[in-house]
């Protein structure tokens, strides 16, 4: 059989989305690639009821994308149905579910306060991931507290099986076994490590340390992508030359660090912060992309939403005092009614020369909604009353 009497489809791991531009999505290697209308017109007929001849795809493109593994070819028919409906716009990309607040460690700087038994339903998360589907949704993020702690979290595992989404767990670690990892329907672990011993345990408690990095290991080992989460405190300020070969041997995609900001227990606990210079000298460690960012032209969190364990959407984790609306009222309904910022509006950001890059930083760690994050201005060494 030649290439062009083969029934072609796309692959299972890719599927097209309609967000801003045509795009054709690769869960596995989490990117997108950009479709004119040709392509976009020829990857809809893909669908294994046609021959590649029969689809009409640019033969250069479509040598590509069977190089690649965007498509597939069998001997014979094999029909699969083209659900491609429009996104809002903004598009909504990134979903973090928090699908419940209990924990089973009590970390010194989480934002959330104390762990609580309150759970997102199942048919809850069930009824969200098809609407984020439906919207043209690429990642979905499952956190908490600590997910795994979710009762009925085998239920939530098994409608992530066949999520066309990429679907990634946030976890501490300790419940990431051998046994756990055979049956998660996740193609990413984030593994959150808060320093070398010394600064994790004085967060996360004794024997933590040990546990994230097995457990880190672990989703190595089971051929799932690794990425690695830290927040800089005041105790791991000297490891981060030591964590970063830690991290980089432990075979993370992607390395995220983040600076505190004072909520939820950090509040009680204020000598963990660090000044903004110190947070930029350590997240400059960072590496892999990133969720929370802007893009033309706009401020952080352009296309992400969260919804917590008590049913609130907000535009992320930290606005839950101020949220988009409640999961029942469905996700669409609250992602329109989110008010995106453009950098133009910032105050301190409007006129400095790191914008296009800097983009703004975190909105909540400015304080000030439209003033200049500290961290960040310290990361491109801007002095923020000059932009003022
Ligand atoms: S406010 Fe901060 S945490 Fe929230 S989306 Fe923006 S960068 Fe992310
Ligand atoms: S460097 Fe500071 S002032 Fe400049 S865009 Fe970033 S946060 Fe705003």
């Amino acid at each position: 059989m030649s290439d062009r009497q083969g029934y072609v489809r796309l692959a299972r791991r890719v599927s097209l989305r309609l967000l801003e531009e045509p795009y054709l999505y690769d869960r596995w290697g989490d990117e997108l690639y950009e479709l004119n209308q040709d392509a976009l017109e020829g990857l809809k007929r893909c669908r294994g009821h046609l021959t590649l001849e029969q689809a009409g795809l640019d033969p250069e493109f479509a040598a590509y994308c069977l190089e690649e593994g965007l498509l597939e070819l069998s001997e014979s028919p094999w029909p699969m149905p083209l659900a491609l409906g429009p996104s809002p716009s903004p598009s909504l990309r990134y979903l973090e579910l928090q699908i419940t607040w209990r924990c089973n460690l009590a970390c010194a700087h989480c934002y959330l306060g104390p762990a609580a038994k309150i759970d997102l339903p199942v048919e809850q998360i069930a009824a969200l991931l098809r609407e984020f589907e439906a919207m043209g949704g690429l990642r979905v993020m499952l956190s908490g507290g600590e997910p795994l702690m979710h009762p009925w979290w085998d239920e939530i595992n098994a409608l992530l099986a066949a999520l066309p989404v990429r679907r990634v767990l946030l976890s501490n670690g300790l419940l990431l076994g051998v046994k756990m990892l055979e049956r998660l329907n996740c193609d990413e672990v984030q593994i959150s490590l808060d320093g070398l011993e010394p600064g994790h345990e004085r967060l996360r408690g004794k024997g933590s340390f040990g546990k994230a990095v097995a457990a880190a290991r672990a989703v190595k080992a089971s051929g799932r992508d690794l990425s690695i989460a830290t927040m800089v405190h005041a105790g791991n300020l000297d490891q981060f030359g030591e964590l970063d070969r830690l991290v980089r041997s432990l075979g993370a995609m992607e390395w995220g660090i983040d600076a505190p900001s004072l909520s939820g227990r950090l509040a009680a606990n204020p000598e963990l912060a660090v000044s903004p210079e110190q947070a930029a000298s350590a997240m400059a460690h960072a590496y892999g992309g990133a969720y929370h960012g802007g893009g033309g032209g706009m401020a952080c969190g352009q296309h992400l939403a969260t919804v917590a364990a008590d049913g609130k959407v907000a535009q992320c984790g930290f606005y839950l005092d101020d949220p988009l609306g409640w999961a029942e009222e469905g996700l669409w309904t609250c992602w329109e009614r989110r008010r995106p910022l453009a950098i133009s509006e910032l105050r301190g950001c409007s006129k400095c020369e790191a914008a296009m890059d800097c983009g703004g930083g975190c909105r909540f760690r400015a304080g000030d909604p439209l003033g200049p994050d500290p961290v960040m201005c310290a990361a491109y060494g801007i002095t923020p009353k000059e932009t003022t």
